[in-house]
């Protein structure tokens, strides 16, 4: 045997591991452990490392020396606790086979169950339970998922028309159910699956050239050996990529002896959640089905029914909930339901099984759940006494904060409307789109600017990047803990589950509605109230969901563990008193150029274009003296809104041919204003055409350049101070030079700072106005000569836009084309441009922060790039140790919590 112990078992109370070993047993192994010493009812087995994963892949795909030594030995306490042996002719142990990573990846690994059945185990377990037609159904299944998951797509062997082993024997069963006139699998007799399963075998030898293998020891090898390679398949990759898992974990294999819910009516199978996943009641939640096994639960075979009468709902109040059916086995549960809580301090989703009265419990997890039921579940424990405050921050995943404050269908609007049809509330909010009907097609469309609704027949988890390219999704299969139900969940996406009305056909792109002539076709325009359960047809109006009390003292909570601050970029004043209302404790960056683009923007535009074409500087100035009026009121207007708080104003940076007019009409407007020519005018536009203008005549070097035009806005921004101040105000202004690559251009540009707040003061008779001056940190050379800059700037601001830009050489406005093919094929792991590239990127804002600290200590240091309001770059700037973060007024929010987590997570 060898030094490193690669197998832990469980059963009959005792564990080898423990709930905190979860690196090393996966989710799934460390509490099957855990609820073993807990003593709770769990069917014995044992655990096989994520580290061997690891090692089987570096071993070429070979499952480690000595492995089958320690799993046997594993199995032998396995059989010692069931009283059962594995392929033993009369007393067969079957075993189940199942992935377990270290954080949950719903549905998109493999599972193996019913292995060990075979010519020599079959007629022993028919003696054994008296029951041959349950025992031919396990066979089946077990042949059915074999087939699929160790003969074909452990093998690589994956059809891509689709049409693999799994979908030809669901057809032959199908077919074989037409031919003997049989409506539903019940109706099969033990003989039926029998004569189906030898059909079966002869079908997969056809298609795939070998022989289902008749072997128990042949069986758990092939099916641990899938399960660590169902870690490398693509929907486990795809699901990796999007939530940012490590390639390296590697899954954990679970073997643990089989207990059957299809062994008749006093047996059953279920899913449940402890709380409500989509609300955060504290209700028992779940869903149960007699006569099944685990995976007709979560595969959305059947509607399963509910738990419990308190939780019923309008799809399902004519089903026997298992409190009404089995009310003993029930109480049982809802015990099992405290003492997991009390220990796991989590509301957890529960995987249990009944097999003829006797309970057991199969698996335990922190349930996946909404925004909404993250934020109400984290305030109940901690009011409850479960949960301390800090553990109450770090309960809700920031980007699901996004979800509380995303839309919902306006209700008033909503009353006037009759849904198209009915399903179940699987995940929160409103979504409108257009229907596609396939996963490819929601990426497509999505990448097109689309938004789509994914309408499908049943949830299944191979649509896991469609679901995500969804605004919404739409199926008319499957309940409340199928697995897509979970991932939409875990997202916080708009999602309606088990519309049973819906009849899809997906190769036609349809999906009629049964009692109704209607059809819903590809394209057409759809909202969903996940909610609700409603769908209507249409593009319904949505609002944003009302700030709750909840919301308010849960951000409280946040903001007294955060340490860093968080600004908002804004260039207007609602936008400003939007941020305000969000928490936002300043700007970051006010970006002048925005009040030449849209609303109110006319006239300041054009005098823009009367500055940008004039030919000297006395038409320039003149141009500026009549701009200056407009800049100064935008500038007033938004530090009112900030009264107290800093606003960092960044002087024009824009290549100024942006601004250039195109339209003929445009073109003769200006002519007339500068009494000149239209020739003139378009020979001095395509003077400023540039080839490369993002690296072009843009930034500081407009002011280098026109030191008028740095004049006019340090003018407007001195003066607006100057004037708030005589009105009692407390203004704070920043001022920020973009683009800068040496201290010289800050030198250059802090002249005329000076010049203007000299006469700036002696014109409103003020002694001081107090400001800071500043670079935006975005050009490569910048980070390198930071100690310098430092010098001339009293703070840095990383305009990791540019910055990433510059770094990798990948043009912010081109990436389309490119980004997605890097994603695809693993070249990066995620967009530089959404979360910061800690690794390059990160470096130079490190450095960076060192340099420009080393000149001068009380540096303030902020980034203002987009990637400013996501989590994971926000706690980067945490630990850089960066003074505050700038993001746009929706992601203020998200930037408290992720800076309060970052915080608290540093102190532990
Ligand atoms: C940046 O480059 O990160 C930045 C904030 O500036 P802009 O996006 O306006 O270039
Ligand atoms: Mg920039």
């Amino acid at each position: 045997m060898s030094k490193v112990k690669r197998v832990y078992t469980f059963g009959n109370k005792k564990a080898e591991g423990r709930a905190d070993m979860k690196n090393l047993l996966g989710g799934k192994g460390a509490n099957l452990a855990e609820m073993c010493l807990l003593g709770l009812p769990v069917p014995a087995g044992f655990t096989i490392t994520t580290d061997t994963c690891t090692e089987y892949y570096q071993n070429n795909n070979q499952l480690p020396e000595g492995l089958m030594d320690e799993v046997w030995a594993a199995m032998k306490q396995t059989e010692e606790i069931m009283g059962m042996k594995y392929g033993d002719s009369e007393n067969p142990l079957l075993m189940s086979c199942r992935s377990g990573a270290r954080s949950s990846m719903p549905g998109m690994m493999d599972t193996v169950l019913n292995i060990g059945l075979c010519s020599a185990t079959i007629p022993g377990i028919i003696k054994k339970t008296g029951n041959p037609r349950f025992v031919w159904d396990s066979y089946r299944r077990l042949i059915m998922m074999y087939a699929d998951v160790v003969m074909e797509k452990a093998e690589g062997l994956e059809t891509p028309d689709g049409k693999g082993i799994r979908k030809q024997l669901d057809e032959m069963l199908d077919e074989f159910k037409h031919s003997k006139g049989y409506k539903s699998d019940t109706d099969m007799s033990a003989d039926d699956l029998k004569v189906l399963a030898e059909m079966f075998k002869d079908r997969i030898k056809k298609a795939i050239g070998r022989e289902f293998p008749d072997d128990a020891t042949d069986q758990l090898v092939g099916s641990i050996k899938a399960v660590f390679k169902s870690w490398n398949g693509k929907k486990a990759v795809s699901y990796r990529r999007i939530e940012g898992i490590p390639d390296e974990w590697g899954t954990a294999v679970n073997v643990q002896a089989m207990v059957f819910g299809n062994m008749g009516d006093s047996s059953a199978t279920g899913v449940a959640f402890t709380r409500n996943p989509a609300t955060g009641e504290n209700l028992f939640y779940g869903e149960w089905l007699v006569n099944a096994q685990g995976e007709d639960v979560v595969a959305g075979i059947r509607t399963p029914s509910p738990l419990n009468d308190a939780t019923k709902n309008e799809q399902n109040e004519t089903l026997h909930s298992m409190e009404e059916a089995m009310p003993e086995t029930y109480k049982e549960l809802s015990d099992i339901r405290e003492t997991l809580e009390k220990s796991f301090r989590d509301m957890l989703d529960i995987e249990f099984t009944i097999q003829e009265g006797v309970l057991y419990m199969l698996q335990c997890r922190a349930g996946k759940r909404t925004g909404t039921a993250a934020l109400n579940m984290a305030m109940d424990m901690l009011h409850e006494g479960l949960i301390d405050e800090k553990t109450a921050v770090l309960r809700l995943n920031p980007s699901q904060l996004d979800e509380l404050l995303h839309p919902i269908c306006d209700p008033k609007e909503e009353e006037k409307h009759t849904p198209i049809v009915k399903g179940l509330p699987a995940g929160p909010g409103a979504a409108v789109g257009r229907v596609v009907f396939t996963a490819e097609d929601a990426v497509a469309w999505a990448r097109k600017g689309e938004k789509v609704i994914l309408l499908r027949e049943e949830t299944n988890p191979e649509d896991v990047e469609g679901m995500r390219a969804a605004e919404g999704i739409l199926t008319a299969r499957g309940g409340m803990t199928s697995h897509a139900a979970l991932v939409a969940r875990g997202w916080g996406k708009c999602c309606v589950v088990g519309a049973g009305a819906l009849n899809v056909n997906a190769d036609k792109k349809i999906a009629k509605i049964a009692g109704t002539d209607k059809v819903i076709v590809e394209g057409d325009l759809l909202t969903l109230n996940g909610t609700r359960g409603n769908v209507y047809t249409g593009s319904l109006p949505l609002m944003d969901a009302t700030e709750n009390p909840r919301f308010q003292e849960f951000m409280g909570l946040a903001d007294k563990y955060r340490t860093m601050g968080v600004r908002t970029n804004a260039d207007t004043p609602e936008d400003a008193s939007l941020a305000l209302s969000f928490g936002a404790e300043g700007i970051g960056l006010f970006r002048t150029e925005h009040m030449f683009y849209g609303k109110g923007s006319e006239e300041p535009l054009f005098l823009l274009r009367k500055m940008i074409l004039s030919s000297n500087v006395a038409e320039r100035r003149t141009a500026l003296d009549e701009l200056f009026a407009f800049v100064k009121k935008d500038i007033k207007a938004t530090m009112m809104a900030m009264d107290g708080l800093p606003v960092t104003f960044r002087l024009l940076d824009p290549p100024l041919h942006e601004f250039v007019p195109q339209s003929r009409e445009k073109q003769e407007e200006i002519a007339k204003a500068l009494k000149i020519g239209l020739d003139e005018v378009v020979k001095r536009g395509e003077v400023l055409h540039e080839s490369n203008p993002m690296m072009g005549h843009r930034g500081v070097r407009l002011g280098v350049t026109y030191p008028e035009i740095s004049e006019m806005q340090i003018r407007a921004i001195f003066e607006a101070t100057a004037e708030l101040m005589k009105e009692g105000k407390t203004p704070k202004p920043e001022i920020m030079v973009p683009v800068t690559c040496d201290v010289a251009e800050l030198d250059f540009t802090k002249k005329i700072v000076d010049k203007v707040y000299a006469e700036v003061c002696s014109k409103f008779g003020i002694k001081e106005i107090s400001y800071l001056y500043g670079t935006m940190i975005e050009i490569p050379r910048a980070t390198l000569l930071s100690d310098r800059m430092a010098k001339s700037a009293q703070f840095f601001s990383f305009g990791t836009n540019d910055l990433t830009q510059m770094t990798y050489g990948f043009s912010r406005d081109d990436t389309g084309g490119f980004l997605h093919d890097y994603l695809d094929k693993n070249i990066l792991a995620a967009d530089p441009f959404q979360t910061i590239d800690q690794d390059g990127v990160g470096q130079l804002i490190t450095m960076s922060v060192e340099k420009g600290r080393g000149t001068r200590p009380d540096l303030k240091v902020g980034i203002c790039g987009e990637q400013g309001g996501d989590p994971a770059s926000v706690e980067f700037c945490f630990r850089t140790g960066l003074n505050y973060v700038s993001c746009s007024p929706f992601r203020v929010p998200i930037a408290r919590l992720a800076a309060a987590q970052a915080a608290i997570k540093a102190g532990k």
